[in-house]
């Protein structure tokens, strides 16, 4: 039982919930409690659960796409109908707010499904073409079984942006959710199978990456990879991909810039650079490295820090908690370790600058550095917690070259009141996303994906199904009649 809710703590492998022997502590980030011991797959599960999957991507892969999307959408009803369950548990497991699991990332969670349902319904329609005279036909196949391999931060949210196109494609899918937030891969367990999927077309192994993640990723039974996590981890999963040749789709971390001119709306603008500590920081897409004209460079610094100050952190629980901890302790010496280098090298923290001793725990203080000497790690690494930095600009060239300036390119942000700059701008700066005067904006139907290290591939709309099904050209000639 986690906050009253019952939460299965074994595989799930063919539809039916397996142990194993060997377990993991499953510790909260809001008080380092142990809350579960959950089952810890070996290589052996693995191929239990690569082998349940292809079976059941046969028949999965027969039923008709409107009898598929059917199922989908009974699953979002299903998870429309546990939306407190689900909040609660992943509230306790990962020490994301409570607010925001009810508001936004379980609805989200739904509309992941129901999204992907309605795509592979108009998809049908959309298959035909001509070539000199011959008939063309494009299909979208069932590949297999995919591997969906994500992180901690939004686990459930982002496992279902692969899991929903993935079933929506025919495949089945071994699901191995991260072992800092296990629990709710297992509750959409239930709510899959009582949806009526297929038993054996979501599997669920629990378990450590470099353990059960590895032996799946490595297994010649999986005929696509859906990975979210860091670069570095996506480096060993490209590699044991690449001995099977198995198609790889990766979702990796980033180091957004987040431009500000003097033309911009300033109210917004503070507003939504605070917004950049949301989630203690471990949010993918954070706009971490501020860039602000030289020219308002105090002025908007001084509205940064007031702001700033209104910030309250706390029990993520509390309906009054803007920001909670960060997620295990391993993480929060990660966390400090760049505040502390931060500090030797002559950064200064004009906000925060380390934990949060009134709290104890994991709770990290929001932390805004300045003066970062050029080359920092504070300013060319991912560090995945409540820590900005601001940088002046002089024009917009240098801008563009600051913003480009590091090994990611997951997205960027510009605040301006000048449509033609940001047309320009917009234009120059690598990232897979770039938000004009917004953040955050997620249309499902969007290309969605990160240049340079940030990952491979885009997926969302028909790009999702580009990458989960086989894509096959059936080309006939024109009848020769007889
Ligand atoms: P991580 O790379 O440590 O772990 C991610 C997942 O990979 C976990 O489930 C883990 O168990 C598994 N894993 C670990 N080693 C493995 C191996 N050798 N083989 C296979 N699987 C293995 O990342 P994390 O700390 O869980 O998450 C934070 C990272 O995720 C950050 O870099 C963040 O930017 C990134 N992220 C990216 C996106 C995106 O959409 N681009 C979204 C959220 C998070």
């Amino acid at each position: 039982m986690v906050e009253g809710v019952e939460v299965p703590t074994d595989h799930l492998i063919g539809g039916e919930r397996l142990g194993s022997s060997a377990r993991f502590a499953d510790v909260s980030p809001i008080d380092e409690q142990v809350i579960a011991q959950v089952a810890r797959a070996d290589a052996d599960t693995v191929d239990l659960a690569v082998a349940a999957a292809g079976q059941a991507a046969e028949e999965w892969g027969r039923t008709p796409p409107k009898d598929r999307a059917a199922v989908l959408h009974r699953i979002a009803d299903g998870v429309e109908a546990r939306i407190e369950d689900l909040s609660v548990v992943e509230t306790r497991d990962n020490g994301s707010l409570l607010r925001s699991h009810r508001n936004s990332v379980m609805p989200r969670v739904a509309r992941n499904f129901r999204f992907f349902a309605d795509k592979l319904l108009e998809l049908e329609h959309d298959g035909d073409s001509s070539f000199n005279g011959n008939q063309e036909r494009f299909t979208w196949d069932p590949s297999g079984v995919t591997a969906v391999i994500g992180p901690w931060n939004a686990p459930l949210m982002l496992a279902t942006w692969r899991i929903a196109p993935a079933l929506a494609a025919g495949n089945a899918v071994v699901h191995k959710p991260p072992e800092w937030a296990p629990l709710t891969a297992s509750l959409l367990g239930d709510i899959a199978l009582e949806a009526g999927i297929v038993p054996g077309a979501y599997n669920v192994v629990q378990g450590i990456g470099e353990e059960a993640g590895a032996a799946l990723v490595a297994h010649p039974g999986v005929s696509r990879i859906a990975f979210t996590g860091s670069v570095e981890t996506g480096r060993l999963v490209a590699a044991a991909a690449a001995t099977n040749l198995t198609p790889t789709s990766l979702e990796l971390g980033g180091k957004s810039p987040f431009l500000i001119f003097a033309d911009a709306d300033m109210d917004a603008a503070v507003q939504q650079t605070v917004g950049q500590f949301d989630n203690a920081g471990q949010v993918c897409l954070a706009g971490t490295r501020l860039l602000i004209e030289s020219s308002m460079y105090d002025d908007f610094l001084e509205r940064v820090i007031e702001a700033a100050g209104q910030v309250v952190q706390g029990d993520p629980r509390d309906e009054a908690t803007d920001i909670g901890p960060l997620i295990s302790r391993e993480h929060f010496e990660r966390v400090d370790g760049f505040v502390h280098a931060g500090h030797a090298e002559g950064s200064r923290a004009l906000v925060g600058g380390g934990p949060n001793e009134d709290l104890g725990g994991l709770y990290y203080r929001p932390t805004l550095f300045v003066d970062v000497p050029s080359g920092s790690p504070l300013l060319t690494r991912e560090i995945f917690g409540p820590v900005l930095t601001a940088q002046p600009f002089r024009d917009e060239a240098e801008a563009i070259a600051l913003a480009n300036g590091t090994d990611y390119g997951l997205a960027a942000t510009v605040y301006t009141g000048d449509e033609a700059r940001a047309e320009r701008v917009g234009e120059q700066l690598v990232a897979g996303t770039v938000w004009i005067n917004c953040f955050f904006v997620r249309d499902l139907d969007a290309p969605f994906g990160g240049s340079r290290n940030s990952g491979i591939g885009r997926e969302g709309g028909r790009w999702s199904f580009d990458f989960y099904a086989d894509v096959k050209n059936v080309v006939t000639a024109p009848s020769s009649g007889g």
